[in-house]
């Protein structure tokens, strides 16, 4: 048996469908075994009819009491039915356009149905059922998986060629894991799990298989990230910062005195810095408790230690406040600040290369512009990633392989629970600034919908008469006919034309020139806007304090996560700050939603309620998050599970770190199989 044999020589597949099964991402015939059902159909058991439920996927037994009806009711449209009846009523199946039908379903025959129930009082039906004959159910009597497929390969050809492809492998999968894991954890062997999570006879065999496939996955991704953080943490050599590079230097000159999370995470950090080994830090901090200083503080230490340091930002407005931040503070110590991004004139930036790479630059700020090849440095010591969420892994060590070892710091303001972070930063010590600065005064938020627009519009006009400025977010760049949702250009037009025409509005999106950007954030900055509607190129780290008001329009198309990360814009200065949430719908979600939004502002508790109310998949948006992909685990569902894996990958790890003892042989084997181009242990 040969799991790498490619699918086209696979019985039932060829030359074409191989095509088809490629886009699926199925190449050998490994590809295909361990290409898993996305659901199942319970055909196992027939229903009564007098049981049924509207709308619900069902299957019924019954004998056909009429001959199959065809009536034409266009040219190209014919419609079929028939009535069946068991012992407690009767179901009218109907078909469209597919008079051979007529031939096949006989009056007095007993026949399977498995299809979408309507059910109107006492009327019973279902449309374009699945159908056996009493004598040959083929597509009934079992537990039949759906995959996910795609055009021009149907589920019964799909699901064929797996049962080829299971026939092929006939039992003789070798084992995947040790024994003694197996034995202790209760899992069935590799060969049971893999033939019964496509074709389990009962629920229960399906939960037998998935608890062993959901396990080994789990554990295999946990082992390899702990081995990851080995491989920095072991062995390595990085840069050993010098002790007389006093961060108290600059703590002392700040015109604010940090608080004592700034300060014991600033601790944690003076320590990694100066041991030998290369720190891997993850930096987590609400949105407003104070990450930049803290990132500035660690870079002061790396320059006066004789290095270069470089922050990375998400976008160029969040850069560019940073250089101006740190310029502002290290200006007295003879520290060189530089920007880099993407919108420079090409001299400029041949300028800025050309100072990094001999050493005349100290910090470089930027964004993913500083990734390109021609960014050279002549000695990196410290990489810091802000608002970490939406860089990868792969970013953050493309940036770190500009250096010899740095120590690399990441910063992220979505708070994520414990669990979820051991696994998005497994390779990562985790620092956790829990406490703002203080004075800060809590952001009163409210959630309208319809109808408040004037009181919400003369109480923004009020703010700004008193000498306030306010945001305001939406959804969408422009109109849009097929969503319906505010857009920053419209509302742009309708506010400085009507509603605001004696203010001054301006706007923004990501899709203007980094120049016009540049010049309304700056505008907006010096107070010479007071109002600013934009897209959420605004969510990020953008810190303007004599701004008081967030309003977000359609509220309800945003994340909790990234709603708090609004919110997170106002309330950066001495003045009462305001939320104002519109949103449209009445659905509970929605209502659970604005509910969080209003009771708390307090980043943990929301991105709990908002892994609840959402689930990982979009509570983390999108892959770019370096989160590995898994082929059966689900993070939500199956978390119970993670936390015990995560305490047995210690476990194993604690005793046999480099996986090299004979009995974890098959956990090494699995890790370089699966990882093993991005992890040597
Ligand atoms: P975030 O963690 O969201 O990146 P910032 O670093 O942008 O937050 O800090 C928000 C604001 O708070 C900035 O204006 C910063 O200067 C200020 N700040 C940071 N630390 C303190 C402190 N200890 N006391 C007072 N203000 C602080
Ligand atoms: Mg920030």
């Amino acid at each position: 048996m040969d799991l790498k044999k490619n699918i086209q020589y696979i019985k039932g597949v060829g030359e074409a469908r191989a095509k088809l099964l490629n886009r699926l991402e199925i190449y050998t015939l490994e590809d295909l075994i361990t290409y898993y059902p996305r659901a199942y159909e319970d055909r196992s058991k027939p229903k009564q009819i007098e049981e049924l439920a509207d709308g619900e996927d069902a299957l019924i037994e019954g004998i056909a009491v009429t001959n199959v009806s065809m009536v034409r009711i266009r040219s190209n449209m014919t419609i079929l039915k028939m009535n069946v009846r068991d012992d407690t009523g009767i179901c009218q199946i109907t078909w469209f356009n597919q008079p051979y039908l007529k031939t096949i379903l006989k009056k007095g025959n007993v026949y399977r149905f498995y299809g979408r129930v309507n059910k109107k009082g006492n009327r019973v039906e279902m449309n374009s059922p699945v159908f056996d004959k009493e004598d040959n159910f083929k597509n009934t009597g079992k537990i039949i998986p759906i995959y996910p497929t795609t055009y021009n390969l149907p589920q019964t050809t799909l699901r064929r060629i797996i049962e080829n492809g299971l026939a092929e492998i006939n039992q003789k999968l070798p084992e995947t894991l040790p024994n003694y894991i197996i034995d202790e954890y209760n899992l069935c062997d590799i060969n049971t799990a893999i033939s019964q999570i496509h074709f389990p006879k009962t629920f229960d065999d399906f939960n037998i298989a998935r608890r062993r496939l959901v396990f080994e996955e789990l554990l295999s991704m946990q082992l390899a990230l702990f081995a990851l953080k080995n491989q920095y943490t072991k062995d390595v050599k990085g840069i050993k910062f010098s002790k007389d590079a006093k961060m108290s230097d600059v703590i002392n000159s700040l015109p604010f005195s940090l608080t004592k999370a700034q300060l014991k995470v600033l601790e944690e950090i003076d320590l990694d810095m100066e041991k030998e080994k290369p720190m891997n830090r993850l930096l987590q901090g609400d949105v407003g408790s104070g990450k930049t200083v803290v990132a500035l503080i660690a870079a002061y230490k790396c320059v006066k230690s004789g290095y270069q340091a470089a922050i990375m930002a998400p976008t160029a407005i969040l850069a560019q406040q940073h250089l101006e931040s740190f310029t502002e503070i290290l200006k007295d110590f003879g520290i060189k600040c530089e920007l880099l991004i993407s919108g420079i004139t090409k001299k400029k930036k041949e300028g800025i290369l050309e100072r990094l790479k001999n050493g005349e630059i100290d910090i470089i700020i930027g964004t993913h512009a500083l990734l390109e090849e021609n960014v050279v440095f002549k000695n990196l010591g410290l990489v810091v990633t802000d608002e970490q969420h939406r860089f990868g892994v792969r970013q953050r060590s493309t940036i770190a392989q500009k250096g010899n070892n740095p120590d690399v710091l990441v910063m992220t303001a979505t708070p994520i629970p414990r669990t979820l972070a051991l696994i998005l930063y497994g390779d990562l010590d985790i620092s956790i600034i829990d406490e703002l600065p203080p004075n800060r005064k809590k952001i009163d938020t409210f959630a309208v919908s319809k109808g408040m627009e004037n009181r919400v519009n003369n109480f923004i006009k009020k703010q700004i008469d008193s000498g306030r400025q306010a945001y305001i977010v939406c959804p969408l760049v422009e109109e849009n006919e097929e969503i319906n949702a505010k857009s920053v250009l419209e509302l742009a037009e309708d506010y400085k034309t009507k509603v605001f025409s004696n203010y001054k509005v301006e706007y923004l999106h990501g899709k203007m020139k980094q120049k016009e950007k540049d010049e309304i954030m700056e505008k907006f900055k010096n107070g010479d806007i007071d109002i600013l509607i934009s897209t959420t190129v605004i969510e990020v780290g953008v810190n303007v304090p004599n701004s008081n008001i967030m309003v977000v329009e359609n509220a309800e198309r945003f994340g909790l996560a990234q709603l708090h990360q609004l919110r997170g814009r106002v309330g950066r200065g001495e003045y009462q700050s305001y939320c104002i949430l519109k949103y449209k719908g009445t659905s509970d979600v929605i209502r659970e939603r604005m509910k969080v939004m209003t009771s708390t502002n307090d980043g943990f508790v929301i991105s709990e309620k908002d892994l609840e109310l959402r689930g990982t998949g979009e509570f983390f948006g999108t892959k770019q998050h370096g989160l590995p992909e898994f082929k059966i685990a689900n993070l939500f569902e199956d978390i119970q599970m993670l936390k015990s894996i995560q305490a047995i990958a210690l476990g194993i790890i604690g005793k046999d770190p480099k996986l090299e003892k004979e009995e974890n042989r098959l956990l090494r084997k699995l890790i370089d199989t699966k990882f093993g181009n991005r992890i040597e242990i």
